[in-house]
């Protein structure tokens, strides 16, 4: 049987605020100072009074509040830390959690989830410290660890740990849920292995060489790690499995009917109906978190009935916000906030 371990019941959601810096290009063409020599943005990592003092001539400023704020000299590391990390160790302990990366195209979304090698992201990162907890467990030889890389693309999923993926379903499993059939699922002894998988399916992604912005401003990517525990000596007949879902989600353009030039984007198929359902179960589970059961939207498109497990009951569900200092961003920037603030 499969145990879930017994705590509460509803999903806890965190919302953290990251804010790159400026690319070259935009230090080139772009100011941070636009609107009357105001900044764009400031983070404040406390709203101490001096800070309330100073902000108060600024009248136009809106301010929006977070689990945690990252500026631009936050490297992914730092926020893995202070906001994943713990998430991260309960998944070993058979949590359930899901991690995902909520910004316009441009903001950083891949930058935070897969990275650099300078700056490894957040899919790294913590898969990183799952094989450190394991390696620290002394039961380490009852651990089991699978992935799977799926990208979900125009309401189609493909595997892209296979070199020519077909188009694949969903099905209800009776004893599984909602699965996708077919879909690879690899096991892995080391981090170094699931990045090598990871490189490779990060290739295959629907990116057209000659459109690479709006190709991959409609796609998502969602690598799922699954830990399978054997507790041979406390309970030498169950098996306790943790899921963990990190996603680099499409644009959150397409979630909204404007672009950041406040025209509406030339016709609604533009508008990702994953995207937009995804981001009506955050909502969701944010009025939850704050005023007791809310339903949960789930079934609406193929990207939340596959995240389901890791958005529903005992979980965990952390969302980065992602954003751009710039000027020229600044529609985008206002759009990501508000809706990461109402999300809380
Ligand atoms: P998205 O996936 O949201 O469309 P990207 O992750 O591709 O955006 O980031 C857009 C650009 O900004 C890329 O050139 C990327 O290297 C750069 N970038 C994003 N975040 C950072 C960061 N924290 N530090 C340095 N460069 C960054
Ligand atoms: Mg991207």
């Amino acid at each position: 049987s499969i145990r879930a371990p017994a705590t509460k019941k509803t999903t806890t959601l965190t919302v953290a605020v990251k804010c790159r810096p400026l690319t070259e290009r935009e230090h080139g063409r772009d100011i941070v100072r636009v609107h009357n020599d105001k900044e764009v943005l400031v983070l404040d990592p406390d709203l101490s009074k001096d800070y309330l003092d100073r902000i108060q001539n600024r009248t136009k400023e809106r301010r929006y509040t977070f689990d945690y704020a990252f500026g631009p000299n936050s490297s992914n590391l730092d926020v893995y830390k202070r906001s994943i990390r713990s998430t991260i160790a309960g998944v070993v302990h058979g949590l359930n959690a899901t991690v995902f990366a909520y910004g316009s195209t441009g903001s950083g979304k891949t930058y935070t989830m897969v990275g650099t090698q300078d700056d490894p992201g957040l899919m790294v990162l913590s898969l990183n410290t799952i094989f450190d907890l394991m390696e620290k467990d002394k039961s380490s030889d009852n651990f089991e660890v699978t992935c799977s890389y799926l990208e979900v693309y125009n309401e189609v999923i493909y595997d892209l740990l296979e070199k020519s993926s077909g188009h694949l379903e969903l099905r209800e499993d009776p004893e599984q849920g909602i699965i996708v059939a077919g879909l690879r699922s690899i096991r892995v002894n080391s981090a170094d292995k699931i990045l090598e998988l990871l490189n490779l399916g990060n290739s295959r992604r629907k990116t057209d060489s000659t459109e690479v912005n709006e190709t991959s401003s409609r796609s998502h990517a969602v690598l799922e790690i699954s830990v399978t525990r054997k507790q041979q000596e406390k309970y030498p007949n169950q098996v306790i499995r943790g899921r963990l879902a990190l996603v680099d989600l499409a644009g959150s353009e397409r979630a909204t009917e404007t672009n950041s030039g406040g025209q509406k984007l030339r016709d609604g198929a533009n508008i990702n109906r994953s995207l937009l359902a995804l981001a009506n179960c955050i909502n969701a589970l944010g009025k939850q978190q704050k005023k007791g059961l809310a339903y949960v939207p789930y079934r609406n498109s193929k990207l939340t009935r596959i995240l389901k497990d890791g958005l529903s009951g005992n979980s965990q569900t952390i969302m980065v916000a992602t954003i751009s200092p710039a000027g020229s961003q600044y529609h985008h920037t206002v759009n990501t906030l508000k809706y990461a603030d109402r999300a809380k």
